[in-house]
């Protein structure tokens, strides 16, 4: 079924606009070629030469579908419009980004798929004009795939300062050694960036192991790709176990300034992250439609789906679970709109709250399709690996609700009470 999108009062005509624009193409373009466009991927059992074909026509229906976003002003909404992004501020995009998820590969169609996007935002903000040319126009326009490579297999991902990757410079060069895992879209991509701890023996950078992220092109000699790393019993995935070794790069690929590596990922994470509850919400009301429309047609146990109270239930509670979850993310986007002091406890919150909202929905979504809701017939059973991926992605729970208690607290240790009314 279309997503049902009507103007909602009390917003701008601009953002009402954008919505209505953005589930066009959604309802038109996106909805109706879904099994083309990801067919190469979910069916196995054709012939190599059929698998080909149908690979070339899932290309040829996603390139027509980019063209008619971006004829519509719409590719790459979180990016400047001088670098060919629409510009929209991050209230916008909050409202766009629940439309444009709802149809499966909504974010790759509109120029926003993770890794690439959080690079293009931090290559806006901290790249030279040189870099911006070099890696940032490809990118944006398509040309080029990126990875972001900071975790570290033999150390705490949800403690970034633990990293050891080391950049040593040698003269106008640094020479990086490390070993990363999990940097996704490790397969396609032509460069990643990589966060090191910079050692400088002239000492010019001030003291050495001083966080520095540095743009690393996938083909330069020591970049190792190991394996992509199986996850959920299947054998391999683009998130890449990557060893650097001995790999030279000159000093001008430096992003921003030795020492501001960890500022720029949480510059990063910061936004992704609502960015990935933003696309949470677009998915959950997919599979709440998926949902709500199995039960007003299957017959069970002589009655239909709709009649039982148990699915009802699982109805009320989808409501629910949706509800709060997307307001939950308006408020976290407009404190970070507004540069909201409290803008981080929101963020953590919902990146707490929607993953395992999204999770519930998607689960009761695939209990009420029975066998068909597992089948790679329907979204819900790749939603919901996504779902369970995210509580640990971009920082899991337990870190966040640390954040959370911790920020809460120090507001009554400071004689203060919390303000739920901002
Ligand atoms: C599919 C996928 C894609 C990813 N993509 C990327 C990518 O592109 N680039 C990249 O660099 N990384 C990526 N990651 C890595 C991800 O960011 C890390 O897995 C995450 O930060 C957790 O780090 P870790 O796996 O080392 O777990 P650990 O840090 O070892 O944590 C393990 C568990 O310990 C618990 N824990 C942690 N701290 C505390 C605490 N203070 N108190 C109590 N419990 C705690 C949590 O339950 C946590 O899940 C990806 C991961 C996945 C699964």
């Amino acid at each position: 079924m279309p997503i049902n999108v009507t103007p909602i009062p009390g917003l701008s005509p601009e953002i009402n606009d954008l919505r209505r624009r953005t589930a066009d193409v959604v309802n038109a373009e996106v909805l109706p070629n879904e099994e083309k466009l990801w067919r190469s991927r979910r069916d196995a059992n054709m012939s190599e030469d059929e698998i080909e074909s149908s690979r070339r026509e899932s290309i040829e229906v996603r390139e027509q579908i980019k063209a008619k976003v971006f004829q519509a002003g719409l590719w790459a909404p979180h990016l400047p419009k001088e670098y060919g992004g629409a510009g929209l501020d991050f209230l916008s995009l909050a409202y766009m980004y629940e439309i444009l998820a709802y149809g499966v590969g909504g974010p790759t169609l509109f120029g926003i798929a993770a890794p690439n996007s959080g690079n293009a935002s931090i290559l806006v903000k901290y790249g030279t004009e040189e870099q911006k040319q070099k890696w940032l126009l490809p990118l944006i326009a398509g040309e080029m795939e990126s990875g972001f490579s900071m975790t570290e297999p033999e150390h705490a991902g949800s403690d970034p300062r633990s990293i050891e990757t080391e950049a040593v410079r040698d003269g106008d060069d640094w020479v990086i050694n490390g070993h990363k895992w999990f940097t996704s879209n490790g397969i396609d991509a032509n460069f990643f960036i990589v966060m090191c701890r910079a050692v400088d023996p002239t000492g010019e950078f001030g003291s050495s192991g001083r966080m520095t992220q540095i743009i690393v092109p996938s083909a330069t000699a020591g970049v190792n790709i190991v394996r992509g790393i199986g996850i959920f019993g299947h054998p391999t995935s683009d998130h890449c176990e990557i060893r650097y070794e001995n790999v030279r790069v000159p000093m001008e690929n430096t992003l921003g300034l030795v020492g501001q590596g960890h500022q720029a990922a949480q510059d990063r994470l910061g936004a992704g992250r609502v960015y990935h509850c933003m696309n949470s919400i677009g998915q959950m009301w997919r599979a709440f439609d998926l949902m709500v429309e199995r039960t007003l047609v299957r017959q069970v146990h002589g009655g239909l789906l709709k009649d039982k109270q148990f699915i009802q239930g699982f109805i009320a509670e989808s409501y629910m679970d949706l509800q709060s979850a997307r307001l939950m993310t308006i408020n976290a986007a407009e404190k970070v709109a507004h540069n909201d002091p409290d803008a981080r406890t929101a963020i953590s919150a919902i990146k707490v709250f929607v993953p395992a909202a999204y999770h519930r929905v998607v689960d009761r979504a695939i209990q009420v399709w029975g066998g068909a809701g597992v089948s790679n017939d329907l979204p819900l059973s790749q939603m919901y690996l996504t779902a369970r991926v995210l509580r640990l992605a971009d920082g899991p729970d337990e870190v966040h609700k640390i954040l959370i208690a911790k920020n809460i607290l120090h507001r009554y240790e400071d004689g203060e009470g919390w303000n739920f009314g901002t």
